[in-house]
């Protein structure tokens, strides 16, 4: 397990040792030398003030750093705190690059979200929010990218400066929420929608679902390669599987037989 990176910059350190209580009892301690203790002292109780009342009003703690690289349209390296750290994109998930070495194939619309990250980020300088879970368990940051310090933390600001909102946006990402992580999962989901509306991106590549309740195919069922999950066509969450993701299948045992398992929702 790689440190929590909040640790490293704490504001507030302890002092670690009262040099000036002595063993030999209190009366010998002189008003003079408690000064610079009481002025620490007076020190840590302002700073600990102003941290309560940045919390009270929900702001969150924003690291700066600088992308030296981009792996692929949800995944980067920034320089952090002097650091490589490897950040993947918190919320949002873009289709695949080619990995022959992990048999990982090429989906429709991963070389696009790459080059659009390389083009948007490289060298450049971000701000990283971080939610509940600070790393995954490949020990990358899972980070909302900040293109710029939001002022306030509206749904305008996150649409113009937050660069997980941007993929979606764009259809360069889908939604791909993981509990405890979840701060702006319905944000996401609504622009998400938006680019699936306006077929952008990877939702222009292959037939757009408009009629709700009725999808592109004719299956019965629909499923999700990445999360091997399947609905019922005319569940809401079918209606969000991306082209590159749909498994249509004919039968519910033709689902489960492919290891599928059904929806908690529209219950298949
Ligand atoms: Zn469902």
């Amino acid at each position: 397990m790689r440190p929590l990176i909040f640790s490293a910059g704490n504001p507030c350190p302890a002092p670690k040792t009262f040099p000036y209580l002595r063993k030999d009892g209190a009366s010998r301690l002189r008003l003079k030398n408690f000064i610079p203790l009481l002025l620490a002292l007076f020190a840590l109780i302002l700073l600990s003030g102003c941290a309560s009342r940045s919390e009270a009003a929900g702001k969150p703690k924003l690291l700066q750093a600088v992308v030296t690289q981009v792996s692929d349209g949800d995944t980067v390296h920034v320089r952090l705190n002097g650091r490589d750290e490897k950040v993947r994109f918190t919320g949002v998930n873009c289709p695949e690059i080619s990995h022959p070495s992990l048999g990982i194939r090429e989906q429709p619309y991963g070389k696009q979200a790459a080059t659009y990250t390389k083009k948007r980020l490289l060298k450049r300088k971000v701000w990283l929010e971080f939610d509940v879970g600070q790393r995954d368990k490949y020990s990358r940051l899972l980070a909302y990218v900040w293109l710029n310090p939001p002022a306030v933390f509206t749904e305008k600001e996150i649409r113009a400066k937050m660069y997980n909102a941007e993929l979606l946006l764009n259809g360069y990402a889908q939604v791909m929420t993981a509990p405890p992580n979840v701060k702006y999962a319905d944000l996401f989901v609504k622009f998400q929608r938006e680019a699936r509306e306006k077929g952008k991106g990877l939702w222009g590549v292959a037939p757009v679902v408009t009629k709700p309740g009725k999808p592109a195919g004719k299956a019965a069922y629909v499923g999700n390669r990445r999360s091997k999950v399947f609905h019922r066509s005319d569940c809401k969450w079918a209606k969000e599987i991306s082209p590159a993701n749909r498994m249509e299948f004919g039968s519910r045992e033709e689902a489960v037989k492919a290891g599928y398992r059904p929806c908690r929702v529209c219950r298949p």
